[in-house]
């Protein structure tokens, strides 16, 4: 007895209850473990988003406005509205 799937080359598996049923590969592809792999990776992928948000912030945070006494670049980019507290535009421009 071959499984009743079509194109599928496989031997049916008799079940106890159900009698003959698709062989175990057709059935693990009906149980939809494709779309269930598909949804875990998507948590993932928005859990690796926020990470990285979470990530960005804080490396925003840590942050000095000053290297030295050079202003930090990277600082007034994430401050902007900073760069005329600071009175570093004239600086930043040499940069
Ligand atoms: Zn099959």
């Amino acid at each position: 007895m071959r499984c009743i799937r079509k194109n599928c080359k496989n031997y049916a598996e008799i079940h106890p209850l159900y009698g003959t049923i698709p062989c175990e590969a057709c059935r693990q592809e009906k149980d939809g473990s494709i779309p269930s792999r598909r949804k875990f990776q998507f948590a993932n992928i928005g859990k690796l988003h926020r990470v990285q948000a979470q990530r960005d912030a804080h490396l925003a945070d840590l942050l000095q406005p000053f290297e030295g006494n050079r202003p930090n670049v990277d600082f007034f980019k994430n401050y902007p509205d900073k760069v005329d507290d600071y009175q570093v535009r004239g600086e930043l421009e040499k940069i």
